[in-house]
């Protein structure tokens, strides 16, 4: 049979200390069961909670990054494919898929798209730029 009864000790959950404490007993319940017992530790009284019973986790929200590559990573990987010589950039040359452009600002690029006749899509170290090209 238990013991327990107001003014003894007993191990409970305190959500102040957010401990497992001693506590006093203050009032029972019943013949085995603490009603409110007196935190030991922050002298806080509240209901008595089972150490057993253990709070529960505040969900945490995985937030997953999106794992993209640096436009550097990529821009490195596709200009170590091709052995295109850079051609300097000019606005009357034509630009076709895959060739490397050597521009005055940008950098080197690598032409991914033929976006019309005068427009190309280029993969640059830091950015996607859409430039101009074939002006006659
Ligand atoms: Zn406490």
């Amino acid at each position: 049979m238990s013991n327990l009864s107001a003014g003894k000790e007993i191990l409970a959950y305190c959500g102040k200390c957010k401990l497992s404490l001693y506590h006093t007993i203050v009032v029972m319940k019943d013949d085995t069961t603490p009603h409110k017992v007196q935190c030991s530790s922050c002298k806080s009284t509240h209901a008595f909670k089972d150490q057993s019973v253990k709070p529960k986790k505040k969900k945490t929200t995985t937030r997953r990054k999106k794992v993209t590559k640096p436009n550097s990573e990529i821009w490195a990987e596709k200009l170590k494919d091709n052995s295109n010589t850079p051609i300097k950039y000019s606005i009357v040359h034509p630009f076709i898929l895959g060739d490397i452009v050597d521009h005055p600002k940008f950098g080197i690029g690598i032409i991914e798209k033929t976006i019309d006749t005068n427009k190309v899509e280029v993969l640059f170290e830091t950015e996607l730029k859409i430039l101009m090209h074939n002006k006659k």
